[in-house]
């Protein structure tokens, strides 16, 4: 089967019978918020956590976790190896005092709004943070002076060989948009603790901070937020516009005229442009400012050839 699909790696075995949804050569471009990304070899979308333990074990190839898409620029040739992507209901959603247990797939938005019902605390930065539980304990997601790692109590991984384990937060080492967790473990879902609150007070938080968001950000473009890390305390957006790259274009791609560390997909614009326009401001920033910016948006996959 794996040669079929162009996969000649020696140890590669046949795909054993599976209850999720498999697809081969399908477009990560229909999967990214980016709306760019070439296609994956195996797309696998597993029903439950014995499902996916059941491909890993059965599979040889480089596998790629991929949440909603909303912080990563996958390249044109598209990624070698399988996609795993956790569904909307993988792991479910559920309250045990005042803790939250969520699945790995479950979106920000909806645990938030979880949080809200059960008059629950801590979860408001989330609402506004677009993407998956499993997307944002992989980069420690944070917004407005709170991040994951604050409320997050442990954490349930699979590793590639489809053990499972909890991980307790001391143990976790989760720092500023980093996770220093084995790469190849998959997230699968945590145990986050809330703070009893009454829901109008959460709701006025919620509608502070997306207010706050939407008047500074084009939070309906097709983007994936900010592109680089701030710099110690120095945010990036501000090294970018001393560099002068507010409006800068490649192709299609354009940095964001409203949030300068935003680049946009604004004209049917490819990773290539993308990518290239993101190395066209890291060097216009070390030209004028003398810093070197680090990506925050992940890249990945092989350039089309
Ligand atoms: C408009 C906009 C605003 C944003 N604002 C913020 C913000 O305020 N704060 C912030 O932190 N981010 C922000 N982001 C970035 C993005 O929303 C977060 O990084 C989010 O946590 C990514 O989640 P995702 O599910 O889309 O992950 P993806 O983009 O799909 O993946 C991101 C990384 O996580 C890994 N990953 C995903 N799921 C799993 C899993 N289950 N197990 C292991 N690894 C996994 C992927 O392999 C990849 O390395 C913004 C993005 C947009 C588009």
């Amino acid at each position: 089967m794996f040669e079929k699909l162009g996969i000649h790696h020696q140890s590669a075995k046949a795909l054993p019978e599976l209850k999720g949804k498999v697809k081969f050569n399908e477009m990560m471009s229909h999967h990214t918020r980016f709306g760019v990304g070439g296609p994956a070899d195996i797309y696998f979308e597993p029903a439950d956590e014995k499902d996916l333990a059941t491909f890993l074990q059965h599979i040889d190839v480089p596998v790629t976790v991929l949440g909603a898409g909303s912080n990563v620029l996958i390249r044109d040739g598209g990624l070698v190896g399988a996609v795993v992507h956790l569904p909307k209901n993988f792991g479910g959603l559920s309250r045990q005092g005042n803790s939250i247990i969520c699945g790995a797939g479950i979106p920000n938005a909806d645990l938030a709004r979880f949080a809200l019902q059960n008059e629950l605390s801590g979860f408001e930065f989330l609402a506004g943070i677009p993407g998956t539980v499993g997307g944002a304990l992989r980069m420690n997601a944070g917004a407005y002076g709170f991040e994951i790692k604050d409320i997050m109590e442990s954490v349930r991984v699979m590793d590639a060989k489809g053990a499972i384990q909890e991980i307790k937060t001391d143990e976790a080492f989760l720092s500023y948009r980093n996770n220093a967790m084995p790469d190849d473990w998959i997230f699968l879902g945590a145990t986050l603790k809330g703070t009893p609150k009454k829901a109008d007070e959460i709701a006025a938080k919620m509608a502070e901070l997306k207010q706050l968001r939407e008047s500074r950000q084009p939070v309906w473009a097709k983007t994936c937020g900010s592109t680089f890390k701030n710099v110690m305390d120095v945010p990036a957006w501000k090294l970018i516009e001393q560099a002068g790259c507010r409006g800068l274009r490649r192709g299609g791609a354009v940095v964001s005229e409203k949030h300068c560390n935003f680049l946009i997909n604004d004209d049917h614009a490819t990773a290539e442009d993308l990518e290239q326009l993101g190395m066209e401001v890291q060097k216009r920033v070390l030209d004028a400012c003398g810093i070197q910016l680090e990506w925050e948006v992940k890249r990945l996959g092989q350039k089309k050839k």
